[in-house]
C-alpha cells in the first residue's frame, strides 16, 4: 500500500510551537505579509529575516510527540509511507522519519538568492545580518535569507511531491488547516488518481467534508493509536 502523510503545523502544536491560524497562531501577532511574503521579505529582507530568527530561538529545545514517533514507527512497516511536511521544524527527522519532503524548506538551513544554492546549517549564524553576510558559493553579498518558503514562491521537490500523490492509494493530511496552497489541494489531487483522503485534526475543518473520512482530537493521541491499530485503519479507510 502506498501512503502519503502531508503534515502541517497541528503535528507540532503540542510539541510547544504555534501553529498560525488558530487563536493562538503566529497571524496573530505578526504581519504575514510583512515577514513572511515575498513581497515583505524583497521590502525588508532583515525585517523577514529577523521573524524566522525568533522561530529558530522558539524552536530550542523543543522535541517530537508521540505523533511525529508513531509515523516514523509506520514508515517501518510493510507499507510505502511518503511524508510531505510544510513544517520548517524539522521534528520529523529527530523523531527518526526517513526522507521526509519539507516542502516550505527548513529553519536549519540558509539559502542564496542569487547563486540559489543551499548553505549548510554550518554556515548558518546565530544572527543572520543580511547586508554583510556573504554567499560562499556566489561571493554575493546581502543575498543569504533562511532557507524557508515565503508566501508568493513556489514551494520545494513539487515534481515529487505530485508523482507520490499520483501513485498513492491512501492521503492522509494531518494537524493542517488546508488553507495554504498548493497543499490545500493536494487531497483534491490525490483523491482525483483514485486514492481516499483521510483527515487527522484537532477538530474539523472548512474541507472536512471533501475527505473520505476523518479522526479528530490531539494529534499525539489519534495519530499513535490510529498507527498502532493501521490495517484495521485501512480497512475502513477503503471501505469508506
Ligand atoms: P495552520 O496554522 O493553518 O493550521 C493548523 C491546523 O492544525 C489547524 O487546522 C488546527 O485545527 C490543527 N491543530 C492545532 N493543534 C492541533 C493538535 N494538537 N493536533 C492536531 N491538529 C491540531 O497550519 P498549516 O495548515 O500547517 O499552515 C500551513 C503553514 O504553516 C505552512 O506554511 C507551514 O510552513 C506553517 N507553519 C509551520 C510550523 C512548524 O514548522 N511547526 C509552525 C507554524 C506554521
Amino acid at each position: 500500500m502506498r501512503i502519503v502523510v502531508m503534515t502541517g503545523a497541528g503535528i507540532s502544536a503540542e510539541s510547544g510551537i504555534p501553529t498560525y491560524r488558530d487563536e493562538d497562531g503566529l497571524w496573530t501577532q505578526h504581519n504575514m505579509e510583512e515577514v513572511a511574503s515575498r513581497k515583505g521579505y524583497l521590502e525588508d529582507p532583515q525585517r523577514a529575516a529577523d521573524f524566522f530568527e525568533k522561530l529558530r530561538e522558539a524552536k530550542q529545545g523543543k522535541a517530537p510527540n508521540a505523533a511525529h514517533y508513531a509515523l516514523a514507527a509506520l514508515q517501518n512497516r510493510d507499507h510505502e509511507v511518503t511524508i510531505v511536511t510544510q513544517n520548517i521544524d524539522g521534528l520529523h527527522q529527530e523523531a527518526g522519519s526517513r526522507d521526509v519532503i519539507e516542502m516550505h524548506g527548513s529553519l536549519r538551513d540558509m539559502y542564496c538568492d542569487t547563486c540559489t544554492r543551499h548553505a549548510g546549517v554550518y554556515a548558518y549564524p546565530e544572527h543572520l545580518d543580511v547586508a554583510s553576510a556573504v554567499c560562499f558559493s556566489c561571493a554575493q553579498t546581502g543575498t543569504l535569507r533562511p532557507d524557508v518558503t515565503y508566501f508568493g514562491e513556489v514551494p520545494r521537490r513539487m515534481g515529487e511531491i505530485y508523482q507520490a500523490l499520483f501513485e498513492c492509494d491512501v492521503y492522509m493530511a494531518v494537524g493542517t488547516s488546508g488553507e495554504v496552497q498548493p497543499a490545500s489541494s493536494f487531497m483534491i489531487f490525490a483523491q482525483g488518481y483514485g486514492a481516499k483522503a483521510v483527515e487527522l485534526n484537532l477538530t474539523r475543518t472548512d474541507v472536512s467534508e471533501l475527505y473520505d473520512i476523518g479522526w479528530y482530537g490531539p494529534a499525539s493521541n489519534v495519530v499513535p493509536m490510529l498507527v498502532g491499530d493501521f490495517d484495521n485503519l485501512l480497512e475502513k479507510v477503503l471501505d469508506s
